[in-house]
């Protein structure tokens, strides 16, 4: 019934979304296996794509050649590029989603991909041999080949759905968990662990009085995700701002007694910058208030997300709560909120291309490796692929620095240092985000996509032209000189020194508040100049011509760490024969087993006189 196939995809969420698409249109034949089909790229808490860090990563996924981008543009309803007052760095992308279209498209891409087969069934183990993976077993009895598996199951492995003191089975609201697959692996060696996370309730629209909220409306001039030509929305719906308040609290803590999470039901750890509201109340007791934001879930439906009241309470203690808040006097609930626990496996069992260390051929990705987020999981399934079609067909593994991408970033902090509560992405985390940025994500990877077979000819002529333009658009501002009398008026308009004899135009950029757009206002002819290129040209050479000197400062300090980061260790060294090693240096060692001097550097617990150590004993 089944042939062999290249990769078995298990679970359709975002990272197993990503993984079937990127591994067919890489050539492999691929089975994508998941519990209900119609559940396929469902968002299982926010219908909202990027934000802070996030959003970097849509394009980062986006500039390698896969679906994200381009899916969350095809169904936004709004969109914002948020941290627009800070420097280039922190620009961060953020939609609104339509849920039911953003699956529906995810769906149909998929379904439209060559190479893609489906599979609606419960997965219950894996199958192997000698150590590595070659299949599926599902819950009908069924054995499916496949030369590379991809575990991406989400939050279903022996998920438990709470609220209040009701507990119930099941991988998300409505939804079965997945049974077989933990203990099959903990038999395999592997270590499990138990995490939590939660979800707000959803209301009824047209039960609510706008008119006592904030509007919070999308950009003027909104962007977009994808390098593609994907279009930028014509049109926006508006998100609110509401508050909860002293009453609103009292409610809930009438329902603390019957916490899931405070009574001590809940023992996996939850997102620590996502708390519930009822963690919020708790923590932070001397606040009056918590904002609320009320996003629309799509175009058409009237079901509406309330954003910052996450909570496991019992329902009736959520409705009595939420009909307290300003706007939501007579709010009907459609769905409670909840909270669910559910299995992951510690990413430190996992190799830089997120196959597992214990069983070959076998790759992890998604929340299964502990993480949150709709992003984080598509880059991880991206990631997986990429290295599962590669290995299968005896090619190079496929591995972003730190310094390349924010997936680099992720990717190395997972398996390095691990984690033991459900990991986000943040700008902070990337030591080197002044490189990582959202507005060059293509210049670092689209060619890298390329070559792997990923991304489009098209995406690489188009990042192409860019970076032509960029430097066209440099070298004339680095050359055009400017007189006062061209500049000064607008100089004081900004608050900046006028100048007092002729000075270029990219000189005059570097001033914290000039930018390019000014420059091109006050002078015709370099806006007329200007006008000529693409948008995304003209924000490059601005951006690259402003912050060079910090640019290149971090190109250098990137270039210093990749000397250490490219001295392969694996397998050279016996850390249990370097008494000076501290004791647990030698243990995180021996369980990293890292690729790398740079990535041991990275190991918490490993220190730089461990480091040092490890040098003098490789003679470096
Ligand atoms: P999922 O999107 O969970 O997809 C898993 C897929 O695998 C599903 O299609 C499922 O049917 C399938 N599957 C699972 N097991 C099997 C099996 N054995 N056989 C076949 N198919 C299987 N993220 C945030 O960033 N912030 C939040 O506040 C937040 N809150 C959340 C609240 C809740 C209640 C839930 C459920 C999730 C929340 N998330 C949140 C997490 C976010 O939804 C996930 O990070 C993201 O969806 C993970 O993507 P994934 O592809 O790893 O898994």
């Amino acid at each position: 019934m089944f042939p062999e196939y290249d990769i078995i995809v298990v679970g359709a969420g975002h990272a197993g979304c990503e993984a079937a698409a990127a591994a067919a249109k890489m050539g492999s034949k691929v089975l994508l296996a998941t519990m209900n089909m119609n559940t396929i790229a469902q968002m299982s808490c926010n219908p909202a794509m990027g934000g802070v860090a996030k959003g970097q990563i849509v394009r980062e996924i986006d500039a390698l050649g896969g679906m994200s981008g381009i899916i969350t543009d095809q169904t936004m309803i709004q969109f914002r590029m948020l941290n627009k007052s800070k420097g280039p760095a922190m620009w961060s992308p953020r939609a609104q989603s339509d849920r039911m279209r953003f699956a529906e498209a995810w769906r149909l891409s998929l379904e439209q991909t060559e190479n893609v087969d489906f599979w609606q069934e419960m997965v219950t183990g894996i199958e192997t041999e000698g150590g590595k993976a070659v299949g599926i077993r599902t819950s009908l009895g069924i054995t499916i080949r496949g030369k590379a598996v991809i575990l991406t199951n989400g939050t279903f492995l022996n998920g438990i759905i709470h609220i209040g003191e009701k507990q119930m089975g099941g991988g998300r609201s409505a939804e079965k968990s997945a049974k077989g697959i933990t203990e099959q692996l903990v038999e395999l060696g592997f270590e499990a662990g138990r995490m939590k996370t939660g979800t707000p309730p959803r209301v009824d629209g047209r039960s609510l009085d706008y008119s006592k909220m904030e509007e919070q409306f999308g950009d003027e001039n909104p962007s977009k995700f994808s390098y593609t030509d994907t279009q930028p929305l014509a049109q926006q719906r508006s998100c609110y701002i509401t508050y909860t308040n002293p009453e609103v609290h009292d409610i809930l803590k009438t329902g603390f007694e019957k916490s899931p999470m405070f009574q001590g039901r809940i023992q996996g750890l939850g997102p620590r910058y996502c708390p519930s509201i009822e963690d919020k109340i708790n923590r932070f007791a001397d606040r009056d208030r918590h904002q609320i934001f009320v996003e629309p879930e799509g175009w058409n439906t009237v079901e509406v997300y309330v954003n910052g009241f996450s909570s496991s309470l019992p329902e009736h203690v959520q409705y009595e709560a939420l009909r307290k808040i300003e706007g939501f006097e007579n709010a009907k609930m459609f769905r409670p909120g909840y909270a669910i626990e559910y299995d992951f496996f510690p990413p430190t069992q996992l190799n830089l291309t997120l196959e597992t260390k214990p069983v070959e051929n076998l790759y992890f990705a998604g929340q299964i490796n502990g993480t949150t987020g709709y992003e984080e999981a598509a880059c991880q399934g991206l990631m997986a692929a990429i290295n599962a079609h590669n290995k299968i067909n005896g090619k190079e593994p496929f591995v972003l620095k730190r310094s390349e991408a924010y997936i680099g970033v992720l990717i190395d902090d997972l398996v390095n240092k691990g984690t033991d509560e459900p990991y986000r992405m943040f700008t902070s985390r990337a030591e080197h985000r002044i490189l990582l940025r959202q507005d060059n994500a293509d210049i670092r990877l689209t060619r890298r996509g390329y070559e792997l077979g990923l991304a489009e000819e098209s995406r690489l002529k188009a990042v192409e032209k860019k970076v032509a333009e960029t430097a066209e658009i440099i070298a004339y501002l680095n050359n055009k000189p400017l007189e006062p009398g061209d500049i000064n008026s607008k100089l004081e308009e900004l608050g900046s020194a006028p100048i007092t004899e002729k000075q270029r135009a990219g000189q005059l950029i570097k001033r914290p508040n000039v930018e390019i757009e000014d420059i091109a206002k006050a002078v015709p002819a370099i806006g007329e100049y200007l006008s000529k290129f693409r948008k995304e040209s003209v924000e490059q050479a601005g951006i690259s011509v402003k912050y060079e000197t910090y640019i290149e400062k971090e190109y250098a300090m990137a270039a210093k760490m990749s000397e250490l980061e490219n001295y392969n260790i694996k397998g050279k060294i016996n850390y249990r024969d370097i008494p000076a090693l501290s004791k647990e240096a030698k243990e995180k060692l021996l369980k990293v087993e890292p690729e790398t001097i740079g990535q041991a550097s990275r190991i918490s617990g490993v220190s730089p006189a461990d480091i040092s150590v490890l040098m003098v004993y490789l003679g470096k």
